[in-house]
Parts: C-alpha cells; sequence; structure tokens
C-alpha cells in the first residue's frame, strides 16, 4: 500500500497547490481552508510554497503592483515542477 499512500500524499499536495491563493486571499469555504491549513503544517514542501506565495502577496500589496514578474514567472516554473515531481530531490 506504500505506492498508493505516496500517489494520495500527493494528490493531497497538488489539490492543495491549486487552492493555495484562494486559501491565502481568505476566500476558501472554512472546511477547505481547514483542510489546507493541517496540510500545510504536516507537509513541509506546501507550507514552504505559501510562505513564498504569502511573501509575494506582500510584496504586491507593498509595492503596489511593481512586482518583479519574472519572480512570479519562476514561482510558478517551480510550482508546476514540484507538481510534477521533477524537483522531488533527496
Ligand atoms: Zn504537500
Amino acid at each position: 500500500m506504500k505506492v498508493w499512500n505516496a500517489m494520495a500524499s500527493r494528490m493531497r499536495c497538488v489539490a492543495t497547490m491549486r487552492v493555495l491563493q484562494t486559501y491565502l486571499d481568505g476566500a476558501l469555504d472554512e472546511v477547505a481552508a481547514q483542510r489546507v491549513a493541517d496540510h500545510l503544517e504536516d507537509c513541509r514542501r506546501c507550507g514552504l510554497e505559501a510562505e513564498v506565495y504569502a511573501e509575494i502577496k506582500t510584496a504586491l500589496g507593498e509595492q503596489d503592483r511593481t512586482v518583479d514578474p519574472r519572480a512570479i514567472e519562476r514561482l510558478r516554473h517551480f510550482g508546476e515542477q514540484f507538481v510534477r515531481g521533477d524537483s522531488a530531490g533527496s
């Protein structure tokens, strides 16, 4: 059942990524938000990703939308790599 567990874990990560921005906007419903919060506690990778998103969000607020688009592109690339599992180094 190890493979299934790994797959289920990956599915949770993908689902978390998908709603992360909505979650940070505070626009997620209570049940879903709690599920995301729980996962961010358990999963260091998603927790880290959430921190980066939150930082960019703060920067966007502070700098009045003058954030370097390359930084966002880099983050998106990182997220895509992560979802595919390319960056799963040891
Ligand atoms: Zn995760």
